[in-house]
C-alpha cells in the first residue's frame, strides 16, 4: 500500500513537472514569435523610417489606440535613439545623394493630427530631433478612418487636426518638413484614375500654395495603391514615396516609390520598439 502511494505521488510529481516544462516552452515560443529577439539586426547602415500617427494618451474602448503613442513612450523612444547615437533625418534627405552616417532614423507622421504639434513637437525639440509630416492638405472636413463605405466606425474623423497656422509654425521651427498624403486622405485604389491623379497632384500643389514648401516625398493613404499610381506620384514631382509595408530598405532605393517603413504601435513597450528598430518588425510576422 505504502509503495503504491509513493509510486502515485511520483507519477503526479512527474506529470506536474512535464506540465510546467511544456507551459514554459509554449511561453518561450509565443514570446519568440511576438518579439523575434533572436534575429540579428538588419545592417545599421540602412536608415530606419518610423511611421507614427498620433502622440497622445489612449482613449478607452476605441479601436485605434495602436495609432496613439503615449507622449511618455514617444519621449522614451527618442531618448533611446539619442543615447544610441542615431542621427535624425528628414525623408527628403533619404532620397537625395547626401551621404548619411550609419544609424540614421527618419520619424514620419501621417495625416496631420493636432497632437503632432502640441505633444510630439516639444519632445522633438528636447532631443534635437526632426520629423517629416505626411499632411492631408484639406483637413477641413475631417476624414474617414473607413477603408470601405459600409464600415460603421469613423473614429479618426473626429480627432483634432492641425490648422494651417499650426502647420506654418511647425515648418518655421525647422523641425518639420512636409510630404504629400493626397488632398482628402483618398483611398487611391477606390478612385477612377483621373480622380486619383488629381488627389496626388493636388497634394503637391496645395502644400506649395499654403505653406510655400515643395514636398519631396509622398505617403499612400491607408498604405493602399496599385502600380498605376506610381507614375502619378512621379508626375506630381515627388522623388520618393513610403508605404505601410514593414521593412528597412537600403539606399539608394531600388524602388524609390515603394519604400517600406517601420510601424510604431501605441501598444509597444520599449523592448518592442527596439525589436522593430532591429528587424523592421516587432516579431516574426508583424
Ligand atoms: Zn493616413
Amino acid at each position: 500500500m505504502w509503495m503504491q502511494d509513493q509510486w502515485s505521488a511520483g507519477r503526479i510529481a512527474l506529470m506536474v513537472s512535464l506540465l510546467v516544462a511544456s507551459a514554459a516552452i509554449c511561453a518561450t515560443g509565443l514570446f519568440s514569435i511576438q518579439f523575434a529577439w533572436w534575429r540579428p539586426p538588419i545592417c545599421w547602415q540602412r536608415a530606419r523610417i518610423l511611421m507614427y500617427h498620433m502622440v497622445c494618451e489612449h482613449r478607452p474602448r476605441t479601436r485605434f489606440n495602436k495609432l496613439r503613442v503615449p507622449p511618455e513612450h514617444f519621449a522614451e523612444q527618442l531618448r533611446w535613439l539619442s543615447r544610441n547615437g542615431f542621427t535624425f533625418v528628414f525623408a527628403s534627405q533619404l532620397f537625395s545623394d547626401e551621404p548619411l552616417p550609419e544609424r540614421c532614423v527618419c520619424l514620419t507622421f501621417d495625416d496631420g493630427y493636432e497632437d503632432n504639434l502640441t505633444n510630439a513637437d516639444p519632445i522633438l525639440a528636447q532631443f534635437n530631433a526632426r520629423a517629416t509630416l505626411y499632411l492631408v492638405s484639406d483637413r477641413s472636413g475631417g476624414w474617414s478612418s473607413k477603408k470601405k463605405a459600409h464600415h460603421a466606425d469613423d473614429e479618426l474623423a473626429s480627432e483634432p487636426k492641425l490648422t494651417d497656422e499650426q502647420v506654418r509654425a511647425m515648418v518655421a521651427s525647422g523641425r518639420w518638413e512636409l510630404g504629400g498624403h493626397t488632398r482628402t486622405h483618398a483611398n487611391l485604389t477606390a478612385l477612377p484614375p483621373d480622380e486619383a491623379r488629381n488627389e496626388v497632384l493636388a497634394s503637391s500643389v496645395d502644400l506649395q500654395t499654403l505653406y510655400q514648401t515643395r514636398p519631396q516625398t509622398f505617403a499612400y493613404p491607408f498604405g493602399l495603391f496599385s502600380l498605376e499610381h506610381l507614375p502619378m506620384v512621379r508626375e506630381a514631382g515627388f522623388v520618393g514615396a513610403v508605404t505601410t509595408e514593414p521593412g528597412i530598405a537600403a539606399r539608394p532605393y531600388q524602388e524609390p516609390l515603394l519604400v517600406p517603413r517601420i510601424k510604431v504601435s501605441g501598444n509597444d513597450n520599449l523592448f518592442a520598439f527596439k525589436m522593430r528598430m532591429r528587424g523592421g518588425k516587432r516579431g516574426l510576422f508583424r
